[in-house]
């Protein structure tokens, strides 16, 4: 699954191709995505400027002069700028269509993506009015997250991957913050101390950073911007490590199951 750092690459990636550029046509393939694509769009695009892209958690914001497109990449989409000749993959599902001459073109094989249109502020959309803060903006401190954990029984590492908290740390992301902030993931979040928090924030904002300056990561189906496949670079602590040694102490690195989502975490460097 496409994570921040990816929608954040791909942000990157599409922006300077598209902002002060004017839509000239849509091209809609399958509306039928996670909620349906509305058909109008294909009217009411062309003719608009795209004045910015913006991005809030996973959720791209492309702004045109009369509203914003909220895209989404689902659980396999990815967004590129193509040559609008260049040639259809099955699951390209849409284009906007550029005056330069290019297309942004969505492909999504399993259809979990969205593209959604609204005329008014996108943050007060029912997706994103109550998430929680971006994890590499000013408002997420350990002051915040001390505040936010205060006398919850929940999980460090659940409490870390809810939304309402802070936005954007997913599994991968989560397990690897922790090990570097020496955190057992299932320590309850209301028992994790102050500088345990100021290591914790510290450790999200290294492992997301590192991930965005190498230009996304994970998947084998995730394609960037430019088309090319994006390889999570980063060296990895405990994620996918179980039984292997901890590259820290040499322990056994152990795996559990957190909210259905597996945990790896050393048992002797997170306390
Ligand atoms: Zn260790």
């Amino acid at each position: 699954m496409p994570e921040l750092p990816e929608v954040e690459t791909t942000r990157r990636g599409i922006r300077s191709a598209l902002r002060g550029r004017r839509i000239t046509g849509m091209v809609l393939r399958e509306p039928r995505l996670r909620w349906p694509v509305d058909a109008s769009l294909v009217t009411n695009l062309p003719g608009q400027q795209v004045r910015d892209v913006r991005r809030r958690a996973k959720y791209l914001l492309i702004e045109l002069e009369h509203g914003t497109l909220i895209a989404h990449l689902g659980m396999s989409g990815s967004l590129r700028v193509l040559p609008l000749a260049t040639p259809l993959l099955t699951h390209d599902h849409y284009d906007l269509v550029l005056d330069s001459g290019r297309c942004l073109r969505f492909n999504d094989p399993r259809r979990f993506g969205s593209l959604l249109w609204v005329t008014d502020d996108p943050e007060a959309h029912a997706l994103l009015k109550d998430l929680g803060p971006e994890p590499l903006e000013r408002d997420f401190h350990a002051d915040y997250l001390a505040r936010k954990a205060r006398s919850r029984k929940v999980a460090i590492k659940q409490f870390l991957m809810d939304q309402r908290v802070v936005v954007g740390v997913g599994n991968i992301y989560a397990s690897e913050a922790l090990f570097r902030a020496g955190i057992n993931p299932r320590r309850a979040a209301g028992r994790v101390t102050r500088p345990q928090f100021e290591r914790l924030v510290q450790a999200v904002q290294a492992v997301l950073g590192e991930a965005i300056r190498q230009g996304g990561t994970t998947l084998r189906d995730y394609v960037n911007a430019e088309g090319t496949p994006g390889y999570f670079r980063q060296k990895l602590y405990v994620y996918e490590r179980a039984g292997e040694r901890c590259r820290q102490c040499g322990a056994a690195i152990r795996q559990v199951v957190q909210g259905q989502r597996s945990t790896y975490f050393c048992p002797r460097c997170q306390k």
